[in-house]
């Protein structure tokens, strides 16, 4: 609730049924608005035309939406495309949206900044400003949507933007399944990937949840002592505990856990680390993305020469471990893996503060 009136943003449908309800209007009216705001990208009650004038009136009145502003957009030569949302309190996030990979995908935020501390990102360098709300982790979506006009096609969606989604559970929870309503965008679980660096509780009861998206867990280490090097809020779990956490990941038949692996030049990239790898993985329904680091200032890492990732992934490959090696996209409009930078908002150094897209 802002200014007296109730966010409709913050809510699923069923909350949108008993807002409307206590305003004396009839619920089904709740799945028009949902129509209007996810399928048609409306940010206003007055363009909702299959409602009378008067009932867009009283719900202008009682009601408001808030969404993501677009504060520029950057388009790569690969088509590849950059959004700079600002929020209401003038913090600002990115999102990309990624074409023909083969679906259309949008890369979406679930936080400003990051408490994670990857060495290798530089959101993790901000630190974390705040959590995101399911309206703003859902808003990204439905501008995107209408922007891309791909309201009415299927597209997918990665949690791999600013911040650890499981860091913000309830809200990317909410996000997900104000997205995946019917009369909304009806995002299917097949659709949405949640890529984290794996906090082991969190993990567990995501698990548990019965709209489960995709996982894709940031791994980027074969040792503890790597790992904790890597990742500093990883120092509190082993590797061993991570991975059992991710054997009791249900899977539907087929389905594989996406293990990422950022190729740091020297640090992870050996062929022992390779080898460890096939072992840390073994019987494990997982496929490992490659990732050669898309160097950035600021980031106190090189990335690999192509022999050393062919190799890593030749090895991967024999010891029967489905790898592929993650095409860089957007690298000239810094959209690409590690290459997100977000200037300004309140609390951040002008020109200094960045977002990367590692992996959430
Ligand atoms: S890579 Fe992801 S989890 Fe790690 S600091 Fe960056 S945004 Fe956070």
């Amino acid at each position: 609730m802002v200014s007296g009136r109730t966010d409709i943003a913050e809510l699923e449908l069923t909350e949108l049924e008993d807002a409307v309800s206590e305003l004396g209007v009839e619920r089904f009216h709740a799945r028009q608005i949902y129509r209007w705001v996810y399928r048609r990208g409306l940010e206003r009650f007055d363009g909702m035309t299959d409602l009378s004038v008067a009932l867009r009136r009283q719900l202008e009145a009682a009601l408001m939406l808030t969404t993501p502003q677009i504060a520029a957009r950057d388009q790569s030569s690969d088509g590849t495309e950059k959004f700079l949302f600002r929020l209401a309190d003038q913090r600002t996030i990115e999102s990309v949206f990624i074409p023909d990979t083969p679906a259309q995908t949008f890369c979406v935020s679930t936080q400003v900044g990051c408490a994670m501390g990857c060495g290798f990102c530089l959101t993790g360098q901000m630190g974390l400003v705040r959590n995101l709300t399911a309206g703003e982790i859902a808003g990204q979506v439905r501008v995107l949507a209408r922007e891309l006009e791909l309201q009415d096609r299927r597209f997918n969606v990665v949690l791999m933007g600013m911040g650890e989604p499981l860091h913000n559970y309830g809200a990317t929870m909410k996000a997900l399944r104000m997205l995946a309503t019917p009369s909304g965008l009806a995002l299917t679980p097949r659709r949405v990937t949640l890529s984290t660096i794996g906090m082991v509780p969190a993990l567990k009861r995501l698990a548990r949840e019965p709209w489960l998206p995709n996982l894709a867990v940031s791994l980027h280490a074969t040792t503890d002592a790597a790992r904790h090097e890597l990742i500093q809020t990883s120092r509190k779990q082993r590797l061993a505990d991570l991975v059992a956490a991710c054997r009791s990941f249900p899977l539907k038949h087929r389905d594989r856990i996406t293990f990422e692996y950022v190729l740091l030049d020297g640090v992870n990239d050996t062929e022992a680390d390779a080898h460890r790898l096939v072992t840390l993985l073994r019987g494990l329904r997982a496929k490992v993305n490659l990732i050669p680091l898309n160097e950035a200032p600021g980031i106190p890492f090189s990335r690999p020469p192509d022999l050393h990732v062919d190799r890593f992934a030749r090895i991967l490959a024999s010891g029967k471990v489905i790898v592929s090696v993650r095409k860089s996209r957007g690298r000239d409009i810094r959209a690409a893996c590690g290459q997100l930078i977000v200037e300004g908002g309140p609390r951040q150094s002008p020109g200094q503060q960045a977002a990367q897209m590692v992996n959430g």
